[in-house]
């Protein structure tokens, strides 16, 4: 067997997906590249194959697998390149494989890391959306095939370093009173109510303090990121709602709190890189070097807290309703978001209007239990279609 851990990493050619291969280019006696996928960025996939030559790659579509196969034989590569939703099971299932980096954005994510988690691997989950979608079969399918769930969300990362190790016993087992969910509020935290009506998608995309794909910035300039991440505390650390408290702190220096019964609160703090939760993720339970610069506290100098102001985002409400109804809700809540931010990223709606599109298609459609993985899929697809319908009825062509 290969000393070596086998990783592969779907979503590549992203954010997560490039601050991944760094770290893993840090260390080249620990960490192997296995697969790596790509859906739009093809170009920068095979540079990247160039650079790391995994077994797999996987692209959406056959022709582009095709092409990319002829590229790679001829740059002397034995690199099978797969593609559409079963070469990304493949790849994350693939019982070579060690760790599955999940970070794929959105729903099309979670087939894949259903499969890594499924097969029992150790599943770095970036990809927040496939645990909003299907939570409570999710972490059934951790705790039926073994699989090693880490999280690389910043938040909770940072919270499961504060926890203690054995804190799936329960949080009030263990002592924790609450989790504080830190929030930088986004580009538009200070901005007049009235001028969010004309921000354009460069705006939401302009995150004060990360770097990040387009789909997450524009959540985290609503504050929809902050209520998925809500919803995904309370999974991965089987934790009530109204057990998390959200608190928005702009430096985004601490990554989050856990308040323990006895008055003590413990942090996490570090620059806002994304390498540290995956180098963290990656190496646990140890630590690697994930080249982030050590943290200067003297140039930080001040950390600032407020409470969120739920009228300025209220896709935060709208996710903690989510969050309280459960069943089929988050799934809904999730894809309505999808479509709308899609069609706030094509100047097609204003940005107040996604909000009022998830809102709408929530209260048109009543709650179900998810009794399987069909049900869950049944949902986002009909929460696709009624969020289709609202743009339908909100279209103004160019905004
Ligand atoms: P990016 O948009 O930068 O990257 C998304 C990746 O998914 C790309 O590799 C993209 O391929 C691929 N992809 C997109 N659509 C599909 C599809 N339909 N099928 C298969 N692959 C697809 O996003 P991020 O890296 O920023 O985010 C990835 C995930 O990590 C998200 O769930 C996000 O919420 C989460 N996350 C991100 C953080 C960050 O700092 N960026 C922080 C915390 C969580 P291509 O580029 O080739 O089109
Ligand atoms: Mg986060």
């Amino acid at each position: 067997m290969s000393p070596l851990q086998q990783v592969t990493v779907l979503g590549a050619t992203g954010s997560i997906g490039l601050s991944t291969l760094d770290v893993i280019g840090r260390h080249p006696e620990r960490y192997q590249i296995f697969a790596l996928s790509g859906f739009s960025r093809l170009t920068e996939l095979e540079a990247l194959c160039l650079l790391y030559r995994p077994r797999f790659a996987v692209v959406p579509e056959a022709a582009a697998a095709h092409q990319l196969q002829v590229d790679l034989r001829a740059a002397g590569l034995a690199t099978e390149v797969l593609h559409g939703p079963a070469g990304l099971c493949q790849v994350a299932a693939h019982p070579e494989v060690d760790t599955v980096m999940a970070a794929i954005v959105g729903a099309a994510g979670l087939p894949p890391t259903l499969a890594a988690v499924e097969a029992g691997k150790k599943v770095l989950l970036a990809n927040k959306e496939a645990l909003v979608m299907s939570g409570a079969l999710f972490m059934q399918a951790v705790k039926r095939s073994g699989a090693v769930l880490l999280p690389i969300d910043s938040e909770h990362n940072a919270i499961f370093q504060c926890l203690p190790g054995d804190y799936a016993r329960g949080l009030p087992q263990v002592g924790v009173r609450r989790i504080l969910l830190t929030a930088s509020g986004g580009p538009f935290r200070e901005m007049p109510l009235a001028q969010l009506q004309d921000v354009t998608p460069e705006q939401a995309c302009a995150h004060p303090n990360w770097s990040m794909g387009r789909k997450i910035s524009v959540d985290s300039a609503s504050m929809m990121n902050k209520g998925l991440e809500l919803i995904e505390a309370c999974w991965l650390f089987d934790a009530k709602p109204a057990q998390i408290e959200v608190v928005v702190h702009p430096q985004s220096v601490i990554h989050s709190l856990v308040d323990y019964v006895d008055g003590s609160v413990l942090a996490q703090l570090g620059n806002p890189d994304m390498r540290t939760p995956i180098s963290h993720a990656l190496a646990w339970p140890e630590r690697i070097d994930s080249g982030v610069a050590p943290l200067d506290l003297f140039a930080v100098a001040r950390l600032d807290f407020q409470a969120p102001d739920e009228q300025r985002f209220p896709c935060l409400r709208l996710a903690r309703q989510a969050a309280e109804a459960g069943g089929t809700a988050p799934a809904m809540l999730n894809a309505a978001n999808e479509v709308a931010v899609a069609a706030f990223l094509e100047r097609r709606i204003r940005f107040p209007e996604i909000a009022s599109i998830i809102d709408s298609v929530l209260n048109a459609e009543a709650v179900r239990a998810v009794e399987n993985l069909d049900t869950v899929l049944a949902a986002d697809k009909r929460a696709r279609s009624l969020a289709q319908q609202c743009l339908g009825g909100s279209s103004r062509g160019e905004v």
